[in-house]
């Protein structure tokens, strides 16, 4: 059976969440993983495989060192990525959705903050510790080293 929500003042419960959630910046309400990644564009050759736009996605997060991201990608991918010129070179052959999974996670991991959902995230070295800054709400927590 189902109860109706009684009515606050007039006003529906549920009318009330939805205008609620309605002012919430739409910002909170996804990941900003992809609103902060670009598409990938790739470049599959017989033993390896680039991303072109590489720089574009280092520059959409200039505070956390490109080499970090690259290791990062080899370390879940198994293999070997160098950047360079802007590219990266990843030995060995992957599909698009996957790289773009483990740079999801990059960000999830080590950009996004678990507070304010913000892509300003740093990284710091604290006694042997790598412990993820957010800039903009001072949030932070001990992560695991790449
Ligand atoms: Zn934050």
């Amino acid at each position: 059976m189902i109860k109706k929500v009684p009515k606050i003042a007039g006003v529906s419960y549920d009318w009330m969440l939805k205008r609620a959630y309605s002012m919430v910046p739409d910002k909170m309400k996804t990941p900003t993983d992809r609103a902060i990644l670009p598409e990938l564009k790739i470049l599959p050759e017989r033993s390896r495989v680039i991303i072109m736009n590489w720089k574009e996605i280092t520059e959409r997060i200039p505070q956390i060192d490109e080499k970090l991201i690259a290791r990062f990608i080899a370390k879940r991918l198994g293999t070997v990525a160098t950047p360079t010129g802007g590219k990266l070179f990843i030995q060995g052959n992957f599909p698009r959705s996957r790289i773009r999974r483990v740079l999801e996670l990059f960000m999830k991991t080590y950009v996004i903050c678990d507070i304010c959902g913000r892509p300003d995230c740093v990284i710091e070295r604290q006694k042997g510790k790598w412990v993820k800054k957010c800039l903009a709400c001072g949030a932070w927590k001990i992560v695991e080293k790449i």
